[in-house]
């Protein structure tokens, strides 16, 4: 008497009683599958799977930002958990959070030592319009200071909000959609530090 596998049926029918069909044999025929496309398209597709986020957590945004990073929702599923303490390794700045009128020279500063390309997303309300802080301690809306390419509403926005943005983000680089204009480029306005020059925004 032979030895039966008592695992057969098992592997023989799944769960749903479906029986399992081999796999076909990949057969090598000698042909070579040829892509082309262009070496801008294939930059635009390999930035936009490694977007580095410089770290920028200004207030209760910066938690759902946080989240964005956690197991749940995963960020890292797009290339874009590596978040860079130093703005030379980023190229990508998510305003997370209320800007300060003080705190806008500095925001500046860091978004200039990002080296080109880079993007920004301005996530929440507050970042976006200065949400319930409608008074003259907050920027009213980061777009007065650096050109945002993503705006995320709500408050607080969720991580899955901010994925979304950051997808939209991604299908603008890789349809090769510029960045908004700079908004200081032509104002001709200098952001200097709280000991500095008062900036009317
Ligand atoms: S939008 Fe809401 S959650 Fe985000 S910084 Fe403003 S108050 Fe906080």
């Amino acid at each position: 008497m032979g030895i039966t596998n008592p695992w057969e049926p098992v592997q023989t029918y799944s769960n749903t009683q479906t029986p399992r069909q081999p796999l076909p044999m990949h057969e090598k025929d000698g042909s070579f599958g040829v892509l082309t496309t262009q070496v801008n398209k294939v930059l635009d597709w390999s930035r936009s799977s490694s977007l580095w986020p410089a770290l920028f957590g200004l207030a209760c945004c910066a938690i759902e930002m946080m989240s964005a990073s956690g197991s749940r929702f995963d960020i890292a599923r797009f290339g874009a958990e590596v978040y860079r303490a130093s703005p030379r390794q980023a190229d990508l700045m998510i305003v997370a959070g209320r800007c300060s009128v003080k705190m806008a020279p500095v925001l500046r500063q860091i978004y200039d030592q990002m080296p080109e390309p880079k993007w920004v997303i301005s996530m929440g309300a507050c970042a976006s319009c200065g949400g319930v802080f409608n008074n003259y301690a907050i920027v009213q809306g980061v777009d007065k200071i650096i050109p945002v390419d993503v705006f995320v509403p709500g408050c607080p926005p969720t991580p899955d909000m901010l994925l979304f943005a950051f997808n939209e983000l991604q299908r603008k680089i890789r349809e090769g959609i510029p960045n908004p204009p700079d908004p200081l480029k032509d104002s001709g306005l200098k952001l200097t530090g709280p000991s500095g020059s008062h900036v009317e925004m």
